[in-house]
Formats: structure tokens, C-alpha cells, sequence
């Protein structure tokens, strides 16, 4: 790759399972990848160290992304050595219960990572973005934002609210160069889902009767990231299996 198409990317969550397939297949494509955290630091220090080997360019960062204040601060240090034109918003999390017994933390904790943190991480990069005219934006959602769940109102919610966001800001931006996205993935093999689906389940849910690679999201994250796809914005684009 010319060092010209070279971008910088930051990939929220990337210490996760979809997050570090994600970081590894941008930093294949060429570009420079912040591996993002928030526990998980030394995972990121060893996904970073992994992609350095095999001759990627890789740093690791971490914060909380509901935490306004620290979010900032970690980004105006990133934005110190430039902008950043592929944005992954991955961080998310899952707390699972029964509407009538879900409490008041249960549904903040969830929509405040994926809706605050959408707002917390974005917002900030944007207007730098838009000088550069070229960006990306990719929003992890879910399938449970389209169908609907049990158990996972608090997730629907979050994911929801992430599909019309994307949608809005995609029409705002799209004169600029910059292509806003969300990708909906169902039933991707990760430490996430395994506590939540067994073989059997997955067999009658997915008519692939497998569940999907974390590799195979990156795969469509890093096509929505690429030059080739500069015509695709404001969508929603399931990865599932043929599970709707
Ligand atoms: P993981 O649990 O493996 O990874 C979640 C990531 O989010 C971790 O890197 C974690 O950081 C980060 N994170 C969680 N809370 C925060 C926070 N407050 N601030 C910053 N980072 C945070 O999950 P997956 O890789 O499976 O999921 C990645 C995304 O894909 C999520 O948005 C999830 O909702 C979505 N998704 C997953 C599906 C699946 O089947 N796995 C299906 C559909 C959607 P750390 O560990 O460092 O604390």
C-alpha cells in the first residue's frame, strides 16, 4: 500500500474477540491502528504486539468510553499526532435479563457504553476528520436491534439507537467525504456469546448452522473502511448466518 492511503485508525474495543480481528485485518490493509481497552490493557499490549511482528503499524490506548472526561483526554492526546480517519465503534457489552426484573443499572450500563460512548468517542474526531475530507465511520450494532430479543431490552435499546444514529450523521457528513456505517452481526464466536449460545441453539437459530467468525465481521469492516467502498453510507448490513 502507498504510504498515501495510509489512514489512521482507532477500533474501540479492540481488546475484544470482533475488536482485535477487526485491528488486525486494518493493519494488514496498511493503515495505523489504535488498539483500543478499558480492562482488558494488557490483551491490547499483546494484539498490538502481535500485529508489530507481522510487520503492521499498532499502539494501544485505553479508557472508558462512558467516562466523558477521560475519552477526551485520551483522544486529544491521539490527536496530537493527527487525525483519525477510520473510526470503529466496537465497545459494547450485554447485561441480560427479563424486562420486569432488569434494573435501573442493568439498562444504563448497557446503553450508556454503546449510546454515551458512540457520542464520547466520536464527537471529538469529527471536525478533524472532516478537514481531512475522508473518513469512515463503522458502528458495531447487532441483530437484536432488528428483531428484537428476549431478554435484551436494554441491548435492543443500545443498538437501536446506534442504527438511527449512524443513519443521521451518515446524511450530515456525506458531503464531506466521510461514509457512516453500522454493521449488525448475530451470533459471532466470542468470549461474548459463548456463555450465551450452546451448539444446539445455534444450529436451530442459524440456517448456516454455524456461528460467524470474528474474521469474517473484520472482513466487512475493512470493506467498509476501503476506498472501493465510497459509495456506501447511512446502511445497516447484517452478518448472520441467513438468520433473517
Ligand atoms: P467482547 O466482550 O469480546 O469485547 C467487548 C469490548 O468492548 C472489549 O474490548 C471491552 O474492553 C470493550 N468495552 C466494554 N465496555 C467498555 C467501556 N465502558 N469502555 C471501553 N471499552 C469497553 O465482545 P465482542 O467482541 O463479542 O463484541 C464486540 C461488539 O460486537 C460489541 O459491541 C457487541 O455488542 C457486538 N456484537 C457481538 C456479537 C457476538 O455474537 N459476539 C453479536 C452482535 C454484536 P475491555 O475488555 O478491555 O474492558
Amino acid at each position: 500500500m502507498s504510504t498515501s492511503t495510509i489512514k489512521r485508525a482507532l477500533v474501540t474495543g479492540g481488546s475484544g474477540g470482533i475488536g482485535a480481528a477487526i485491528c488486525k485485518r486494518l493493519a494488514r490493509d496498511g493503515h495505523h491502528v489504535y488498539v483500543h481497552a478499558n480492562r482488558g490493557v494488557d490483551a491490547a499490549s499483546a494484539i498490538v504486539s502481535e500485529m508489530l511482528t507481522a510487520g503492521g503499524r499498532a499502539e494501544a490506548v485505553s479508557f472508558d468510553v462512558t467516562d466523558a472526561g477521560a475519552t477526551q483526554r485520551a483522544l486529544e492526546a491521539i490527536l496530537n499526532d493527527g487525525p483519525i480517519q477510520i473510526l470503529v465503534n466496537n465497545a459494547g457489552i450485554h447485561d441480560d435479563a427479563v424486562f420486569p426484573g432488569m434494573s435501573s443499572d442493568q439498562w444504563h450500563r448497557v446503553i450508556d457504553t454503546s449510546v454515551d460512548g458512540f457520542f464520547n468517542v466520536t464527537q471529538p474526531l469529527m471536525m478533524p476528520m472532516i478537514r481531512t475530507r475522508w473518513g469512515r465511520i463503522i458502528n458495531t450494532s447487532s441483530i437484536t436491534a432488528l428483531t428484537g430479543n428476549r431478554g435484551q431490552v436494554n441491548y435492543a435499546a443500545a443498538k437501536g439507537a446506534l442504527n438511527a444514529a449512524t443513519k443521521s450523521l451518515a446524511l450530515e457528513v456525506a458531503s464531506r467525504g466521510i461514509t457512516v456505517n453500522a454493521v449488525a452481526p448475530g451470533i459471532i464466536a466470542t468470549p461474548m456469546s459463548k456463555g450465551v449460545f450452546d451448539e444446539e441453539t445455534i444450529g436451530r437459530l442459524v440456517p448456516m448452522k454455524r456461528a460467524g467468525l470474528p474474521e469474517e465481521v473484520a472482513g466487512l469492516v475493512a470493506y467498509l473502511a476501503s476506498d472501493e467502498a465510497g459509495y456506501v453510507t447511512a446502511q445497516v448490513i447484517s452478518i448472520n448466518g441467513g438468520m433473517i
